[in-house]
């Protein structure tokens, strides 16, 4: 398949691994949006959020426990951190393989932009 992310995790095309199990992957990003930046996604591929069915919630949850520790791990989960996920064209999904942007190290913005 002709997916950005799944040659990252088949180790295709490098990137800085943060995290890893035998269901998500996670890397920085490389244009980061804050001093973390971090990317984490399924090892399954799902192309948006609206691909994901029911079968998918245990996965999905999934995700955000591994945010959660990655969140610990890098030492921001205390001061806080935004976790987003993009979903098609107006919400600016670029890589359509689902993934959670962990934003952290600033002061984050609301509204978004
Ligand atoms: P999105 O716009 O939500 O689909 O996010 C895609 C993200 O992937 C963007 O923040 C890009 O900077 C990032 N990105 C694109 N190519 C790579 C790559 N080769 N390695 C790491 N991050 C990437
Ligand atoms: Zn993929």
């Amino acid at each position: 398949m002709d997916c950005l992310f799944c040659k990252i995790i088949n180790k295709q095309i490098p990137a800085k691994s943060v995290y890893e199990d035998e269901r998500v992957f996670a890397f920085n990003d490389i244009n980061p949006q804050a001093p973390v930046h971090i990317l984490i996604l399924p090892k399954k591929h799902i192309s948006t959020i609206l691909d994901a069915g029911q079968e998918e919630n245990e996965l999905i949850g999934h995700m955000f426990q591994a945010a959660n520790k990655i969140a610990r791990d890098n030492g921001v989960a205390e001061k806080g951190f935004r976790l987003v996920m993009n979903c098609n064209r107006d919400a600016g999904q670029t890589v359509f393989h689902i993934h959670l942007h962990l934003l952290a190290g600033r002061g984050m913005h609301w509204p978004p932009g």
